[in-house]
């Protein structure tokens, strides 16, 4: 397996060149939608590789192509580029130069791993057959997600059903492994707005007010039984509640109270369902208690499932290269990822690169203001990024 060792030496020789990119990346953050210049830093570096082939998408996101020897079958490799509205607490040389943003989630790390396999598949250019897509996209933290706009791109449309790989860090799993789930991996994300609405006043004359405190109560109590009565076990469902406004005072009851949470599952019939019932139950609950209650809902990604063929073989592929001690079986994940779409009509696949190291205090988990990597990751994502697209493309 001569290209093993090829992409693996070509890796380690590349990466301290992409540890600066990531730093890079890390010190100029730029939130969802807003990546200008982290869009045109790519560009810079994806030119400066010799890749001349490169498309804008969803405004600030890039769609390049690497083409071997001849034509063959195509292969596209996803990286997210947006940072997060955290206030970076770490104290490093390259920390966020912008205050209140911050590359909590290792987007700056898929970034620097996608050019280094870039760069690695530039030098292999000569031996393989097909193409690799390289899609740096934009907005993945903000709903309703930069890859819904890239779908709707002619670029991406023309691309068919190929195979979508993505790679997400966790800091979680340690440096030098990764993890691997078939099947549903990850869960739909919508958010639930509230407006509790009853008729405020003096605490101490109950008789003339209608409380929205109560109802609202009533309301978060009642829609837990959403999850424990009314889902299928089988089906993961958590509903959460973590805001919760009723501005009174300790003898002055609101006239109406905001609620605002999240429910999340793994079967789109069932989310489509829970909500109409959720709709249900809070407004029917407000009424019989003399007041009304009003749900919007801000729908957001779709779960996300891994086709099971292409997982299987990536998964066989990553032991082969890393080592079967070092490949993980993953659990389900309750956090909502919008490379979900690209899952819905692709053979696709999202697998976890494991950054963390108890070691070194490399723990702290994504999106908090302490979040980073082990570095020495990037050698592994961007090298094995790379042999899983040349090996897909030669199934
Ligand atoms: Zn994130
Ligand atoms: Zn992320």
């Amino acid at each position: 397996m001569g290209n093993r060792a090829k992409i693996k030496s070509l890796a380690a020789k590349f990466a301290p060149e992409f540890v600066e990119v990531r730093r890079h990346l890390h010190q100029y953050p730029e939130l969802s939608f807003q990546e200008y210049n982290t869009c045109s830093f790519l560009k810079e570096q994806l030119l400066a590789l010799g890749i001349m082939d490169i498309e804008s998408v969803a405004g600030t996101g890039l769609l390049a192509t690497i083409n071997g020897r001849e034509k063959g079958k195509t292969v596209l490799l996803r990286a997210d580029i947006d940072a997060l509205p955290i206030h970076e607490q770490n104290t490093i040389a390259y920390a966020s130069t912008t205050d209140g943003v911050m590359h909590a989630c290792g987007h700056d790390a898929h970034s620097a791993s996608l050019l280094l396999c870039a760069k690695i598949l530039m030098e292999l250019k000569g031996d393989f057959q097909g193409s690799v897509k390289l899609l740096f996209q934009p907005a993945e933290e903000l709903s309703p997600g930069g890859a819904i706009s890239v779908i709707k791109e002619k670029a991406y449309t023309v691309l068919g059903s190929i195979p979508h790989i993505g790679q997400h860090v966790r800091p979680d799993i340690p440096v030098g492994k990764v993890g691997f789930r078939s099947g549903k991996f990850m869960a739909s994300m919508d958010e639930l707005f509230l407006t509790v609405k009853g008729k405020g006043g003096h605490a101490a004359m109950p008789e003339k007010i209608i409380d929205p405190v109560l109802i609202a109560s009533h309301i978060i109590v009642a829609a837990q039984q959403l999850v424990s009565r009314v889902a299928d076990p089988k089906i993961p469902s958590v509903l959460s509640f973590g805001k919760v406004i009723a501005n009174g005072a300790i003898n002055v009851i609101p006239n109406e109270v905001s609620i605002e949470g999240t429910f999340r599952t793994m079967d789109e019939d069932w989310r489509k369902t829970a909500l109409e019932k959720l709709e249900k139950l809070v407004t029917t609950m407000a009424e019989a208690m003399g007041g009304s209650c009003e749900l919007k809902i801000n729908h957001g990604y779709p779960h996300l499932k891994n086709d099971s063929t292409l997982t299987e073989n990536l998964r066989i592929q990553a032991k082969d290269y890393l080592g079967e001690e070092n490949v993980e079986e993953l659990d389900q994940w309750m956090a909502a990822e919008d490379f979900a779409y690209y899952t819905q009509h692709n053979p696709a696949c999202f697998y976890m690169l494991g950054v963390g190291n108890t070691q070194e205090n490399i723990t702290s988990g994504l999106h908090t203001p302490t979040f980073n990597i082990d570095e020495s990751a990037l050698e592994l994502g961007g090298g094995l990024m790379a042999w899983l697209a040349l090996r897909t493309l030669s199934v």
